[in-house]
This record gives C-alpha cells, structure tokens and sequence, in this order.
C-alpha cells in the first residue's frame, strides 16, 4: 500500500501538473473511440500496451475477458456494453486475450474449479463454446500450445458472444461497427490480430483488407462461415 500512495502522491506532483490542459478538458466529459475488453491479470496494461491517454478507451476487465451472452445475466459487462455503443458512440470495439492467462488454464480443467472456486467455475460458463471448441477440435494439443489454443478460441467465441448484443448487432449490419480480436504476448509485448480473411492471428498492419462494400456480417458469412476458428495459426 505505502508504494501505492507515493505513486498517487508523484502522480499529483509530477504527470498532473503537466497534463493539466488534458484533464481540465476530461473534466468535461468523456469521448472514448475504443471499446476494450480485457483480462483482470495484473500483467496487462490496456493503456501502456496502446499507449492510449486518459479518455481514449472505455475498458471492460474481469477473468478471461468474457463478454457473458446478451440476456445471459445481469451483469456489469451487458451493462457496460450497452453504454459504451449506445451512449458513447464507440465504433471500434477490440476483445483482447493473453499468453499464459489464468483463466483459460481454469477452463482446461473446469471440473477441479467447481468445489474450490465456485464462482470462478459459474463465470468460465460463458466461456463454454471456447471449452468444447478446444476439446472436440484440438485432442492433439497439450501444454502451452493447448492454452494457447484455448485463448485465441476464446477471443473469437467473445466475438461472437459481442454479436447477441442488439445494439451491436444493429451496428454490424449497417456497418457503423467493427468488432476486433487481438492477442497480447506477455513475454514479447506483441500483440496479432485477428484475420478473418486468413483465419489467423496476424501483425496487425499485416491484416488484409477486407471488401470495403460488403456489410461486417456479409464478411463475417463469407470469409469465416459459420465455424469462426483459430486453428492452423502459424504462433499455436
Ligand atoms: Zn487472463
């Protein structure tokens, strides 16, 4: 704690006093361009990785970076989400998975979750079409190239749950959305995206464009059918 409040204290004496300009306009209210949905894990730093400023992203965290389907709960997500698109706007929305994350080595082993944590166990449910994708398409993983797997699965099984929201759904068809999946690297600070042209995650300068005049879910129908997968990434 005492690290954390010398951190506040150099943050008031040192960043503030030179960003005031930019914090006097935050005060006015908030124009994010970027949805960001990420893991809890202590490792990531949605606004170091980007280089993001205050204000730029309006960000979504909690285990696995789960995004539970529209109706599903009740939750914060749905909430947050809906805000996010419908009163802030936001047209870019990025679900950023990770290397060696905690969470998607849970869901490899979800059977030993359920009596030391319950709630854990609950959550990673949402995350059930990334578990089955995993176990009914990739027995000839193990190890870390299996969590791997399993998060890249999971990003584009988010995607997809993103696309039962209403107010996205709404968006994607009449091409004022564009939903996007990335993978951070831990070791290397890398970070691929998803391409559906290719079906892989790839640098994201490195991704092919898509056909402009189609609508995202036209492209979502024709370049990734109706089984999105990772599998055959050149990085798993
Ligand atoms: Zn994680």
């Amino acid at each position: 704690m005492k690290k954390l409040i010398q951190g506040i204290h150099s943050f008031q004496t040192n960043y503030l006093s030179t960003h005031r300009e930019m914090f006097e306009l935050l005060s006015q209210g908030q124009h994010p361009r970027i949805l960001f949905i990420t893991c809890s894990d202590s490792r990531i730093d949605p606004n170091l990785i980007t280089q993001a400023e205050p204000g730029e992203m309006f960000i979504i965290r909690n285990a696995g970076n789960i995004i539970p389907p529209y109706g599903a709960t009740n939750g914060g997500e749905c909430a947050a989400v809906e805000y996010a698109i419908h009163a802030l706007g936001i047209k870019q929305v990025i679900v950023c998975g990770h290397s060696h994350c905690g969470a998607m080595k849970g869901l490899l082993k979800l059977d030993k979750l359920e009596e030391e944590m319950p709630a854990v166990y609950e959550w990673l449910k949402h995350a059930e079409a990334t578990r089955r994708m995993i176990k009914e398409n990739y027995q000839d993983y193990e190890g870390e190239k299996l969590l791997q797997a399993t998060v890249e699965e999971n990003i584009l099984t988010q995607l997809e749950n993103l696309r039962t929201y209403p107010v996205i759904h709404s968006r994607l068809h009449s091409g004022q959305i564009q939903l996007h999946g990335w993978v951070y690297y831990i070791e290397s600070g890398e970070i691929l995206e998803y391409d559906p042209v290719r079906r892989q995650f790839v640098a994201p300068e490195t991704r092919l464009p898509r056909a402009a005049w189609l609508t995202p879910e036209q492209q979502q129908r024709i370049y990734q059918g109706s089984g999105a997968s990772a599998k055959g990434n050149g990085k798993g």
